[in-house]
């Protein structure tokens, strides 16, 4: 087994003084290579925050975090956002995808903006992940006309489009039906078999944190599991 990531001690307070809400509390996590993994915890017990610390998006008030053999505390603004380009995907409850735009550029465009570019190569991979997902018929669909399902999926394909070694996903079927959830569901669990991908997926739907290797719940500020 090869460690991915590592966060130790982490803490993380929103605010200060009265009105301080301490949400993260010496929190420690350790996830292997390879791991799919549910988050769990009621609702504001900090799953989102962990996401977004672990995505490093923000930064924690105190505490370490590892990823790949880097100190994610110690990098600058520019070296979290080249590497969060080139190892983090992200699949959120509301997708924010671009309505207007198809399947295949919702996909392919983020990466190619931040390449500069946009490749054949680039335009096969988004095209072979979105006949993964089950939508090969809507590659060139504006995703205004897609459902909530066909949505989602799309937001998977984009968040692998980079071939991620860590996908993040917050409640990524908290806005679908059963039928949906466990299609995304299946989907993530194939590619996470398949390509070794590492997922942590925060969810309160029971089913789907039994479809995970491993359950990591957050109580009073820490995890167990
Ligand atoms: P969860 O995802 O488990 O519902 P969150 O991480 O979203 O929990 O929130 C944890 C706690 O932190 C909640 O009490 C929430 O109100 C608070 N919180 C989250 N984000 C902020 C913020 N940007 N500013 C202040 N408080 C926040
Ligand atoms: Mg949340």
């Amino acid at each position: 087994m090869t460690t991915l990531l590592e966060v130790r001690d982490l803490f993380k307070t929103y605010g200060a003084g009265d009105t301080a809400t301490r949400v993260l509390r010496g929190l420690s996590l350790h996830l292997e290579e390879g791991e799919l993994a549910a988050l769990l915890g009621p609702s504001g017990s900090g799953k989102s925050t962990l996401l977004t610390i672990l995505g490093t998006l923000m930064k924690p008030t105190s505490g370490s975090y590892t990823m790949l053999g880097q100190d994610m505390i110690a990098a600058n603004d520019a070296e979290l956002t080249e590497f969060r380009n080139a190892h983090i995907g992200f699949v959120f409850q509301f997708h924010n995808l671009l309505p207007d735009f198809t399947a295949l550029e919702n996909v392919v465009f983020p990466s190619a903006v931040r390449a500069g570019r946009e490749t054949p190569a680039a335009r096969a991979r988004g095209r072979d992940l979105l006949k993964r997902m089950g939508l090969a018929d809507r590659i060139d669909y504006p995703t205004a006309n897609l459902s909530g399902g066909q949505k989602q999926r799309v937001a998977v394909a984009r968040a692998l489009m980079n071939s991620p070694e860590l996908v993040l996903a917050d409640e990524p079927t908290g806005n679908l039906d059963r039928a949906s959830a466990t299609q995304v569901m299946e989907l993530l669990s194939e590619i996470n078999r398949e390509e070794g991908t590492t997922f942590l997926i925060s969810t309160h739907d029971e089913k789907i944190a039994a479809a995970c290797q491993r359950q990591i719940v957050v109580v009073d500020g820490n995890v167990t599991g």
